[in-house]
C-alpha cells in the first residue's frame, strides 16, 4: 500500500533506497526499512518503526558501499507497526518487500513447515513460501517467485533479492504499483514514479500479473504464465519542482494555493469560451453515443466520490432525461445492482491506484458498460483499464488529504456532463453559463487566494483551541462541498467534524448543537439562499457558534464569524467555497500541531481493501 525502491547498478544502493523511500513518504507509512547486499551476498538489514530519517540514522551507522537492494515504507495491515514487522522479510536465502495483502496468508502458512516466523506479517508469509520454491538457489528466483505467486490470493507489488545471486532484483505486481526506472548502467524500481524523478525520466510501467527480472544492464519481463512481455518504455512527466514544497511549509498549503494553475492545466484545451462549447477528446464517444446516455454512475472513494457527489448536483440541472447514481467503490463493489445498458461509468481516482474504485472498474466492465476514467496519474492501472478517460492533469499531489485534485476532478466531471448535454443538444443559453463560470473559476480561485488566507487562517486558530466538534452544513451544489469540508477537517486535525444537508438539521442534526461544537455553513448565494438562512437562524436560536462562509456581500446575521468571499461567480460558488474549507481545516491542524501532510492512519493511495 505504501512504499516500494529497488536499487541495482555500480553506485551504493544504500542512497538511493533512502533518498527514494523519503520521495515516498508522502503515502503515509508507520515504518522503513531497507536491504543491501555486498558482492557475495552478505546482507545488511536495517529497519525502524517511524520515520525514514529513524531509518536514515540507522544507515549513516551502517554505511555499506553494496550495489544492489530494496527498501520499503510499510502501511501495517497485519500486525502492528513494529521494528519486527516492518520489511524487508527474511526466509532463508531470500528478502522480500511487499505492498498489499495476502488474503490466504493463513492457510499458506500453515503449510509451511520450514521456516521460523519471526513477524506477525501476511508479507512474511510470501517471503518463506518463495523460499520453500527457491530451495538454496536450484532453480532461479524468477520461477520461485512465480510458483509461489500463482498460490496467493490478494493484491502485491513485490520486490525479491537473493543471497545467493546478488545480482538481480525480481519485482512483481498485481494490484499494487511497480515501476521501473531505466538508466545506463543501473536499474530502479518504485511503487511510484516520483521516487525516480531526478534520477531517469524513462519508466517501464509493470501491468498486473506481470513478473520482471531486473539486472544492472537488463530487464525481463513475463507474464506469469511465461509468456514474454516487451518492455514498453514511457517518459516520466513529473520534474522535480513539481514534487517539491517551493517554499511553502506543508504541501497540503503548496498545492491548495497552486490550484489556479492545476485548474488551468485540467481545463487546456477542453473548453472554449467564445464558441461556449466543451471539448474532452479522451472518453472516445462518438455524438451518438453520447445522446444514448440515459444514466451515469460516477464511482470513487472519499474525496473523489465527494467530487463525483458535486458533479452529480451540477450534471442532472443542465442535462435532460438523465439519472445520476455517485456511489462509493467500496460498498458498490459487493452490491448486486442492475446497470441499465444506456448508462456509461466515471471511475474517480487521483492515483489511478484505489483498490475499491479499480475492483468496481473491473466489475462494471464485464457488464458491458463503458467506463471512462477520471484520473491524475498518468499510465496508472485504472487510466489503463478504462476504455477512455480525462487526465485531470494536476500534477502530483504529495499531500495524503486531496485538495487540487477535487477542485480538477469535478470540474472534468462537470465537463463531461456538459459534451452528453451538447450532443443531446441542450439550448447553447442553458450551457453557456456554466461554461463561462468554468473558464472563469481558475481566475476566480485566484483572486480568493490572494484576499482570504489571513482571515481564514485567524478564525481557524481561535476555533482550534475551542472545539473539539464540528458541524458543516450545505444545501444543493454546497452540499456535497460541505461534505468534502468536513473530511479535510477530519483526516487533517483529527477533530469530529459531520456534514449535513442544511435542510436535514431539523430532522437529528440540531440535537448536536452545543457549546462544544461549532457550525460550519456553505452559504452561496443561490435559489436556496432564504431557506438555507432559516437552517441557520435554528442553529443561531439554539445557541449554536457558526462560522458562515458567502458570497453575499451584505450578509448581517448576528453569527460569531463572516467569511466574504467576492465573486462574479453564480453557479460554481460552492467550488469557491471549498477552497475556504480547505484553508480552514489546513490552519486548524496546523494550530494544532500536527503533520498536516501525513496524517495519521492514512494512506495516499489506497491500494489495499
Ligand atoms: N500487508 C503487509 C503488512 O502488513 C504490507 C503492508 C503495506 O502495503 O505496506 O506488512
Amino acid at each position: 500500500m505504501c512504499g516500494i525502491v529497488g536499487y541495482v547498478g555500480n553506485n551504493k544502493a544504500q542512497d538511493f533506497l533512502i533518498s527514494g523511500l523519503k520521495r515516498l513518504e508522502y503515502r503515509g507509512y508507520d515504518s522503513a526499512g531497507i536491504v543491501t547486499l555486498d558482492k557475495k551476498g552478505k546482507a545488511t538489514l536495517l529497519r525502524e518503526k517511524g520515520k525514514v530519517s529513524g531509518l536514515e540514522s540507522k544507515v549513516s551507522q551502517n554505511a555499506r558501499d553494496d550495489q544492489i537492494g530494496i527498501g520499503h515504507t510499510r502501511w501495517a495491515t497485519h500486525g502492528e507497526p513494529s521494528e519486527r514487522n516492518a520489511h524487508p522479510h527474511q526466509a532463508g536465502d531470500i528478502y522480500l518487500v511487499h505492498n498489499g495483502i495476502i488474503e490466504n496468508y493463513k492457510e499458506l502458512k500453515d503449510q509451511i513447515k520450514d521456516h521460523q516466523f519471526q513477524s506477525d506479517t501476511d508479507s512474511e508469509v510470501l517471503a518463506a513460501l518463495i523460499n520453500s520454491f527457491y530451495q538454496g538457489g536450484k532453480h532461479p528466483l524468477s520461477n520461485a517467485v512465480v510458483q509461489a505467486l500463482k498460490l496467493v490470493r490478494g493484491t502485491y507489488g513485490i520486490a525479491v533479492i537473493s543471497v545467493k545471486n546478488p545480482g538481480e532484483i525480481v519485482v512483481a505486481r498485481s494490484g499494487s504499483p511497480l515501476v521501473i526506472g531505466v538508466c545506463q548502467d543501473e536499474t530502479l524500481i518504485a511503487s511510484d514514479a516520483s521516487a525516480l524523478v531526478g534520477h531517469t525520466k524513462k519508466a517501464i510501467y509493470l501491468n498486473d500479473g506481470e513478473v520482471a527480472t531486473i539486472a544492472k544492464d537488463s530487464i525481463s519481463i513475463k507474464t506469469l504464465d511465461s509468456q514474454p512481455v516487451s518492455n514498453k518504455v514511457e517518459t516520466i512527466q513529473t520534474d522535480l519542482s513539481a514534487i517539491q514544497k517551493g517554499g511553502y511549509d506543508h504541501f497540503l498549503l503548496k498545492e491548495v494555493m497552486e490550484q489556479p494553475q492545476s485548474l488551468t492545466e485540467t481545463l487546456r484545451g477542453r473548453i472554449n469560451v467564445k464558441d461556449c462549447t466543451v471539448h474532452l477528446g479522451g472518453p472516445n464517444l462518438s455524438d451518438s453515443e453520447l445522446r444514448k446516455i440515459k444514466h451515469i454512475i460516477i464511482v470513487g472513494c472519499g474525496t473523489a466520490y465527494y467530487a463525483g457527489m458535486t458533479a452529480a448536483y451540477y450534471i442532472e440541472k443542465f442535462t435532460p432525461e438523465i439519472t445520476i447514481e455517485p456511489v462509493i467503490a467500496s460498498e458498490y463493489r459487493y452490491r448486486n445492482a442492475y446497470i441499465p445498458k444506456d448508462s456509461v461509468a466515471l471511475i474517480v481516482s487521483q492515483s489511478g491506484e484505489t483498490a475499491d474504485t479499480l475492483a468496481c472498474l473491473r466489475e462494471i466492465k464485464k457488464q458491458g458498460i463503458k467506463t471512462i476514467g477520471i484520473v491524475n496519474s498518468i499510465g496508472s492501472t485504472i487510466a489503463r483499464e478504462v476504455d477512455g478517460g480525462t487526465y485531470i492533469h494536476v500534477g502530483p499531489e504529495i499531500s495524503v488529504a486531496s485538495t487540487k485534485a477535487y477542485t480538477s476532478q469535478s470540474i472534468a466531471m462537470i465537463m463531461f456532463g456538459l459534451t452528453i448535454a451538447q450532443a443531446k443538444g441542450v439550448k447553447s443559453n442553458t450551457l453557456a453559463p456554466y461554461i463561462k463560470e468554468i473558464a472563469a473559476l481558475p481566475q476566480e480561485i485566484e483572486g480568493l487566494l490572494q484576499s482570504i488566507p489571513d482571515t481564514v487562517k485567524n478564525i481557524a486558530k481561535k476555533y482550534a483551541k475551542k472545539y473539539d466538534h464540528a458541524i458543516y452544513l450545505g444545501r444543493d451544489t454546497a452540499y456535497p462541498t460541505a461534505l468534502e469540508g468536513a473530511l479535510k477537517l477530519k483526516e487533517i486535525s483529527y477533530t469530529d467534524a459531520n456534514a449535513y444537508p442544511t435542510g436535514e438539521l431539523k430532522h437529528g442534526p440540531i440535537a448536536l448543537v452545543d457549546d462544544n461544537a461549532f457550525e460550519f455553513f456553505l452559504l452561496p448565494e443561490n435559489d436556496l439562499y432564504d431557506k438555507s438562512l432559516s437552517g441557520l437562524e435554528e442553529v443561531l436560536a439554539r445557541g449554536g457558534h457558526a462560522i458562515v462562509v458567502t458570497d453575499k456581500s451584505d450578509f448581517n446575521h448576528p453569527v460569531e464569524q463572516i467569511i466574504t468571499v467576492q465573486t462574479g461567480l453564480k453557479l460554481l460558488t460552492p467550488l469557491l467555497l471549498n477552497v475556504v474549507s480547505q484553508l480552514f481545516a489546513y490552519n486548524f491542524a496546523v494550530a494544532k500541531g500536527l503533520p498536516v501532510d501525513q496524517p495519521r492512519n492514512l494512506a495516499k493511495s489506497v491500494t489495499v481493501e
